[in-house]
């Protein structure tokens, strides 16, 4: 793991190892695998930040009767949200009588949780499950918890394992937290 990465001036700091992060997916996975029996489910991978998480948590849980698609909203400009929450791929994949499993990186206000599942829920699934790799519940402006979060986590800016600053450093193993001034 790097000691620093600096990014568009900034500087970020080592905060959860590959290891780490592989014991939660491991842990989540086992969790779906058993609340997923007999079910067909569709993971619906959110885009673009949870694309490494989706591929390590969708091996793990291991069902080969399953479907994947992708979905694409965006609400941050930077280090901090917008507020606004924007559609910019939507689903093309039918789940009627689906069990939709949700696949996002992160939860911050909630405000992209509860658009994205309001959308879903007018698709007529079966059921509706939402995972998160991070989780800042102080950052909450929705009250919106997720069913599955592999960290809770403080409400400070992230970087790696497909979390970007700006569209980059999404390809960094580990998970990096920005250094406080
Ligand atoms: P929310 O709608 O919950 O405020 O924000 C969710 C989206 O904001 C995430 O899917 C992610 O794109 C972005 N986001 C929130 N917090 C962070 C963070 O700490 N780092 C990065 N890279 N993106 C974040």
């Amino acid at each position: 793991m790097d000691n620093k990465v600096k990014v568009d001036g900034l500087t970020f700091v080592p905060y959860l190892t590959r290891d780490e992060i592989q014991k939660q997916v491991e842990r989540i996975g086992e969790s779906l695998r058993k609340d997923l029996e007999g079910s067909s489910p569709v993971f619906l991978c959110v885009l673009n930040g949870a694309f490494i998480f989706a591929a390590d948590l969708i091996r793990e849980i291991g069902i080969n009767d399953c479907r994947v698609a992708f979905v694409r909203y965006a609400s941050y400009e930077g280090t901090s949200s917008t507020g606004h929450v924007r559609q910019l791929t939507g689903l093309t994949e039918d789940i009627t009588d689906k069990d939709v499993v949700i696949i996002e990186d992160i939860v911050d206000t909630g405000l992209t949780a509860q658009t994205m599942i309001e959308d879903i829920k007018k698709k007529n699934p079966r059921s509706v499950r939402f995972v998160t790799l991070l989780h800042k519940p102080e950052s909450s402006k929705t009250g919106f918890t997720p069913d599955y979060a592999a960290f809770e986590i403080p409400p400070k800016f992230i970087i790696g394992y497909g979390l970007d600053l700006d569209g980059k450093v999404r390809n960094l193993r580990d998970i990096y937290v920005i250094e406080e001034e």
